[in-house]
């Protein structure tokens, strides 16, 4: 007999992979962090013994959630500038706030996020962080990931020119924030629960040498760039006034666009910019609930994937969504492509939740690490009580997960073989303590940042 250090039993597995693989009474095996063997459960019942086993009887196993778009530090900051479109929302909320972080509320931010991401079935996050008004905020988010147990891609942001009010206060230098991201990526890069990428905040808040310096810079260590494209008409307009060109094919120029580049929003595109998505091998993060929120517009994902473009989702910054629960961002990526086609054939909740499992592996280029339940593979999912009033009665798991889910139906979730959410717990800190501290940095945030208290922000 072999011995394990988790064994999952009586799931009914949902593998999310090639070939689709559903094991009713399956038992998924795990070592090191890692899925030694997902079979039916007879099969294995006598291969391996485990330091822990757990029942999933009358339950489903997925593959965890890959949320390819975060802002941490935005969870302090929810509902606020509500109802206004991006420009004049960055001004009254994002601008003032973010300036003003410090370790521990950045540290709450992200914790809260985490818990949340975990809540909702999600396994991986990629944080998009640009507040970096001091040393060490990078540090803490990195921290409070760690602790709740999170997988990472931290996506050290930066801007090197103002544009727009309020936007001073964040600009930083090139060789100050590509120095920062040597050293992050020195600090904390080593194993895969967390990689440090580059992240140009948007095109309108960098300068011609900053975004030729970044190309550079990414290109020069191999690391992967994440960047806000075309969220709004901004990017092209800004582009064409400046070099002559829209903004994507300005970036293909300078050899920013590539297989590691993570273009976000990807809501005002033509065919020119898919071409240049689809030749260059670059991945889509599709953030339905933010630009539904901020009014920016429907991307047209069905003909990125059309094209065969990989399309993720990410629930973009909690600022801007206002939370990140990822089974809502499921079932409004489907329903958004379903009205503005007047086609509820496109985008079905198979499509769905392929581009939040195996989408979101592809874009992070971690395709044979996450993404599905396959021996080899992290042990990175979450266990689903179906047995729920808003998922009840239950015909097809994927349709009931996209559709008719929140996020009391995921009762378990395991990041790299830890037991991050067990039966609906938070593990690895104390949440309610977490939930209060963050409570009260948020509070004094907004009073520090607009000199009153939150209740008339
Ligand atoms: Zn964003």
């Amino acid at each position: 007999m072999e011995h394990v250090d988790l064994l999952i039993e009586h799931g009914h597995v949902i593998a999310l992979d090639a070939a689709g693989r559903r094991i009713p009474d399956g038992t998924i095996a795990v070592k090191g962090g890692r899925i030694v063997a997902v079979a039916p459960g007879p099969q294995l019942r006598d291969r391996f013994s485990a330091d822990r086993v757990i029942d999933a009887s009358e339950k489903y196993v997925f593959p965890g959630l890959v949320n390819t778009h975060i802002h941490s530090f935005q969870t302090l900051l929810k509902g606020l500038g509500r109802d206004r479109p991006l420009l004049d929302w960055l001004a009254v909320s994002i601008r003032p706030a973010a300036p003003r972080l410090d370790g521990e509320a950045t540290y709450l931010g992200a914790a809260v996020a985490a818990i949340e991401s975990i809540r909702s079935g999600v396994t991986t996050v990629v944080d998009y962080n640009y507040a970096h008004p001091r040393p060490g905020l990078a540090d803490a988010a990195i921290e409070a990931f760690a602790a709740v147990g999170v997988r990472s891609v931290y996506a050290r942001s930066f801007s090197d020119r103002a544009f727009g009010e309020g936007a001073g206060p964040l600009v930083e230098p090139p060789a100050v924030f590509l120095a920062d991201i040597d050293r992050l990526a020195a600090k904390y890069d080593h194993d895969d629960m967390v990689d440090i990428w580059v992240s140009p905040s948007a095109f309108w808040n960098m300068t011609e040498t900053g975004l030729k310096e970044t190309a550079e810079f990414a290109a020069d260590r191999g690391l992967a760039v994440t960047m806000h494209i075309d969220e709004t008409v901004v990017d092209d307009q800004d582009s064409l006034a400046r070099f002559g060109r829209k903004a994507l094919p300005y970036l293909a120029d300078i050899g920013m666009v590539n297989e590691r580049f993570l273009a976000v929003h990807c809501v005002h595109l033509d065919d020119e910019d898919i071409e240049i998505l689809r030749r260059s091998g670059a991945k889509v993060s599709h953030n339905p609930v933010s630009n539904m929120l901020l009014g920016s517009g429907v991307s047209p994902v069905q003909a990125l994937a059309e094209a065969g473009v990989t399309v993720s989702l990410g629930t973009d910054g909690a600022a801007s969504n206002d939370s990140q629960d990822m089974l809502e961002t499921m079932k409004l990526a489907a329903l958004l492509q379903k009205v503005t086609r007047r086609d509820p054939g496109v985008m079905g909740a198979g499509q769905v939740v392929r581009m939040a499992t195996m989408g979101g592996a592809r874009a992070l280029g971690k395709e044979d690490l996450i993404g599905s339940l396959e021996v080899g593979k992290a042990a990175d999912l979450f266990i689903y009580d179906p047995w729920r009033a808003k998922s009840s009665p239950m015909h097809d798991p994927v349709a009931a997960l996209v559709y008719s889910s929140g996020e009391d139906n995921i009762r378990t979730t395991i990041v790299a073989g830890r037991v991050v959410l067990e039966d609906g717990v938070i593990v690895g800190v104390d949440e309610a303590d977490i939930l209060r501290r963050a409570q009260r940095a948020a509070e004094d945030l907004i009073r520090r940042s607009f000199g009153r208290s939150p209740a008339t922000t």
